[in-house]
């Protein structure tokens, strides 16, 4: 075993089950370990490395905001947050934004408004209103986000938890409407769900999900941390069936892969019922994030990473489908997040992960059974092609070690 890793286990919470590899370096879609083995990264940090590791302009625009100014808090005006915010409200229909920096953040930021909307402007009544998710949601790891979770690992010994959540199943537009009562402000969703395994709900499913959003004057919020920014082949998930929701969240890669920041975007019927005092985080809409967040959204449209997406997607998912092996059970996704389920009875999802690791593609199970795929929206054609033989083999391995 590496003594880093040694020395990991004795100082840092046991919180992570870490593959048995150690990184030193990335570029692009590359990582290496400190032994100088190479690696294809199909992770991409749970897809907030969409622009690869070290995209240059992305490192250029750090060290030039870098040396200008870094963290000012929102005491004063900052000359890089506002035209970030023009930016991503232009480009995903929104009116206005508040930033944030963790993914988690940016979801409480959604149900703090969600809230206060249901108060000041639905008129439900104070202390009863209601959010509805989905179960095998995943919004992050707060007392609160995981309250509204329907995983037992998540949230075992962490309660009591924050009332006014309702779980109904992921992709049944009728549950959402026989749970919606007066007292709802709001449904809470992934459009696709990602830590769940590369969930797709049935075709439509989003289209009338708005529909009867709309008609119940419930908030429609749609979660695109993992999803949003060319993760599916479009801008926007939502784009695949509707023009946008009510409110969107945003996160991973809105950093570029350098640093941590999110984003709660809404139509100005939500967004101005923030008032000074009411919200706030000290590092939220920072220079350096705003400056970094600025390029790296330039970097997705001026070199193509959203089609990129969809086109290596559909070819990352035909070679998958492709691939004939007893392991695999399912192999299902949407432009470059992609998920293949195993058969429990062959391997873990895990044990394909780790196995993969000694071929050179580095990527990290979802739950026990799916192994995902999603590489930098930066991947060739040509790097898919080693990974696909690489899994192929892989599998092929594991089959005859059982
Ligand atoms: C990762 C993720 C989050 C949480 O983001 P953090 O930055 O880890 O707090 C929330 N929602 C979805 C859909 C995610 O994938």
């Amino acid at each position: 075993m590496d003594p880093i890793i040694d020395k990991e286990m004795a100082y840092s919470a046991y919180n992570y089950h870490p593959l048995p590899v150690v990184i030193s370096r990335g570029k692009g879609v590359y990582l290496w370990d400190n032994a100088g083995n190479r690696y294809i990264d199909m992770m991409s940090a749970y897809s907030a490395v969409s622009h690869g590791h070290g995209h240059p302009r992305l490192l250029a625009a750090l060290e030039k905001q870098a040396k200008n100014s870094c963290v000012l808090s929102r005491a004063f005006h900052s000359d890089r947050m506002a035209p970030f915010l023009e930016k991503i409200c232009k480009m995903s229909n929104m009116d206005m934004a508040l930033p944030m920096n963790t993914g988690a953040e940016a979801v409480e930021t959604a149900i703090k408004a969600a809230r206060m909307w249901g108060y000041q402007v639905k008129k439900i009544p104070h202390n009863k209103a209601k959010i509805i998710v989905a179960t095998g949601n995943f919004h992050g790891r707060t007392t609160t986000i995981v309250g509204a979770s329907s995983d037992e690992e998540y949230r075992k010994d962490f309660g009591p938890f924050t009332p006014g959540f309702i779980k109904i199943p992921f992709g049944n537009a009728k549950a959402l409407e026989k749970a919606i009562t007066p007292e709802v402000c709001a449904f809470l969703v992934e459009p696709i769900q990602g830590e769940a395994g590369i969930i797709i709900p049935p075709a439509g499913w989003l289209k009338q999900v708005q529909k009867i959003c709309k008609k119940n004057n419930v908030l429609l919020i749609l979660d695109e941390i993992q999803s949003g920014l060319g993760r599916t082949g479009k801008m926007f998930a939502f784009e695949h069936e509707i023009k946008k929701p009510d409110c969107l969240i945003l996160g991973k890669a809105l950093g570029g892969g350098i640093l941590p920041s999110s984003m709660f975007l809404a139509k100005k019927e939500v967004m101005r019922l923030f008032t000074p005092g009411s919200h706030g985080s000290t590092f939220g809409g920072n220079p350096l994030a705003a400056a970094v967040g600025m390029e790296a959204l330039n970097v997705l449209v001026e070199e193509n990473l959203v089609e990129n997406s969809k086109k290596q997607g559909q070819y990352l998912l035909e070679g998958l489908r492709a691939i004939d092996s007893p392991l695999i059970k399912d192999v299902r996704g949407i432009g470059l997040m992609i998920g293949v389920e195993i058969k429990p009875e062959y391997a873990s999802a895990r044990q394909v992960c780790e196995k993969l690791v000694e071929k050179g593609i580095l990527t990290k199970e979802t739950h026990e059974t799916v192994v995902r795929f999603a590489p930098p929206l930066i991947v060739t054609k040509n790097i898919l092609d080693q990974v696909i033989d690489l899994f192929d083999e892989a599998l092929v391995e594991l089959q005859f070690s059982i």
